[in-house]
């Protein structure tokens, strides 16, 4: 079993500093191979090879299975030998590496730097350059200041206590808030920096525990579908819903951004003060990442612990958060319309602001981690889906309101997709459920409000002598009849027209 446990470490201001100036290096030698690579692709294009030999067709750069392999050799060996003998190029990877000797003989300052966190800047570049000849990353970026903070060690640490060693950086003191367990080796320690210091996670590994063992299909017994919203985080098909927050698109938040924000500008550039200004900043939005992940995690364990099975919809979310197209005018050419992009960009800010990716990646480690299933389904028309008669059409969803044309079943439009990917995951499979949870029908804004799903319960105060405030008095209740009074209320919410068509 493979697991990742993170650490905030408490360096010395020497160790703090060292480790900064390793960070420079590595972002350096990361760019300088990048560009070494790309530096000799353009030369060996300009020889003549080109990647299809028959028909001599020049292709995509750096695809090439000739050239994406090259790499200037600082110590004059291209070529390997296998152990059969053979005579093969090395790749781009190990030229690179064993340039390392020559680069810290012609630039000492990199002798300083833990060997293994050198090598592996390396590594990482090529582990870019494989995923994007995968299809799965686009091309490897340059670094800078912002994108680069984190370098990976593989060997010489050791924990002993609340004092971690990290290779050549030394022991320093971490904040040991849940111990490495019992027969768990450390493979690999990341040390990460943040607004508000180093971070490490460790990456234990026990071989003796099998990895992540997964439920088989008959013996799920409990399934349930999560459809992933902004006016609420989540709506379970059993017809529990989880609040959104808004951690950083509430109004409080938000003024504080802006008054942070306007402190920085108002600094002389280049400043002492504007670096510190930039820092709060910094600080604030780690504390808003913080806060958001802890409820995700909190969001990730009660979801799995409750059943066997998970469906989610599979969302485009860089899709959904894209520009509105321009419209131009077709009268006065030059000009254009307006498009409602300025509408967009808060709606892109609440998507950014729920981090659905972020917590469907939670749902799916703590679901690997329990061994339960976790599966993503098709999300196409699940708003609009009938899930008594199946009947798809558009106007069956009026905005929170589910209502079926064809045969006039309601809910809530939200708590219905969840349900209609439930069936969809489960039909998917074949699981047959023993107990099939059905969605209740709820109508907002009546007496029947959906149930919240209780994350944090919290315990009952034990008497302390004090006085509370008596609780308020209840609204004013509706004059007449209780039950009259209901239905009235009830009807008013499906619109006048069809109140009195089809209801009444
Ligand atoms: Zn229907």
């Amino acid at each position: 079993m493979l697991l990742g446990y993170k650490y905030k470490l408490a360096p010395t201001r020497h160790q703090f500093n060292r480790f900064c100036n390793w960070l420079n290096m590595g972002r350096c030698l990361i760019n300088y191979s990048l560009n070494d690579m790309e530096a000799t692709y353009h030369v060996r294009f300009a020889q003549g090879e080109f990647c299809s030999l028959k028909t001599k067709a020049a292709s995509c750069p750096l695809t090439c299975p000739i050239n994406s392999n090259s790499a200037t050799s600082d110590t004059g060996e291209v070529y390997q030998t296998s152990n059969k003998g053979e005579v093969s190029r090395k790749s781009a990877k190990s030229i690179q590496i064993t340039n390392l000797p020559v680069l810290k003989e012609t630039r000492p300052w990199y002798s300083d730097m833990d060997s293994t966190a050198l090598q592996n800047v390396i590594e990482r570049l090529h582990d870019a350059f494989s995923r994007f000849y995968k299809g799965e990353a686009k091309y490897p970026k340059y670094k800078n200041r912002s994108n680069f903070k984190s370098l990976t060690f593989k060997s010489g640490i050791k924990v002993d206590g609340n004092r971690i060693k990290l290779g050549k950086l030394g022991w320093m003191r971490f904040h040991n808030s849940r111990p490495v367990p019992e027969g768990f080796k450390i493979k690999s320690a990341t040390v990460r920096l943040k607004a508000d210091g180093l971070y490490v996670s460790l990456k234990i590994e026990d071989k003796s525990i099998p990895a992540f063992p997964v439920i088989a299909p008959e013996e799920v017994k409990t399934a349930i579908g999560l459809d992933m919203g902004i006016t609420k985080l989540v709506h379970y098909s059993d017809g529990s819903q989880i609040n959104n927050p808004k951690f950083s698109t509430n109004k409080k938040t938000r003024r504080q951004l802006r008054i942070r924000q306007r402190r920085i500008n108002r600094k002389k550039k280049g400043s002492k003060n504007r670096r510190k200004a930039g820092n709060k900043v910094a600080r604030l939005h780690q504390k808003i990442t913080n806060k958001r992940e802890a409820l995700q995690w909190k969001i990730a364990v009660k979801t799995v612990k409750k059943v066997d099975a998970i469906f989610l919809e599979d969302l485009n979310i860089s899709g959904m958060k894209s520009r509105c197209k321009p419209k131009q005018d077709d009268n006065n050419k030059g000009r254009f319309l307006a498009n409602g992009q300025s509408r967009k960009k808060g709606l892109n800010r609440s998507i950014s602001d729920a981090s659905w990716y972020s917590l469907l990646k939670k749902i799916e480690y703590m679901a690997a981690k329990h061994g339960k299933i976790f599966h993503k389904v098709n999300p196409r028309y699940s708003s609009q889906t009938c899930p008594e008669c199946g009947h798809v059409h558009k106007d069956n969803r009026d905005k929170e309101k589910f209502i079926c044309t064809n045969c006039g079943y309601f809910a809530h439009a939200d708590l219905n997709a969840a349900n209609v990917l439930k069936q969809r995951g489960v039909d998917k499979l074949g699981l047959t459920l023993s107990c099939r949870v059905k969605i209740k029908k709820v109508v907002l804004g009546v007496s029947q409000k959906p149930e919240q799903l209780r994350l944090f319960e919290m315990p009952i105060p034990e008497s302390t002598g004090v006085r509370r405030r008596s609780a308020p008095r209840s609204k004013r209740k509706v004059p007449g009849n209780s039950e009259q009074a209901l239905v009235a209320v009830q009807l008013s919410l499906f619109g006048d027209n069809l109140a009195n068509t089809s209801l009444c």
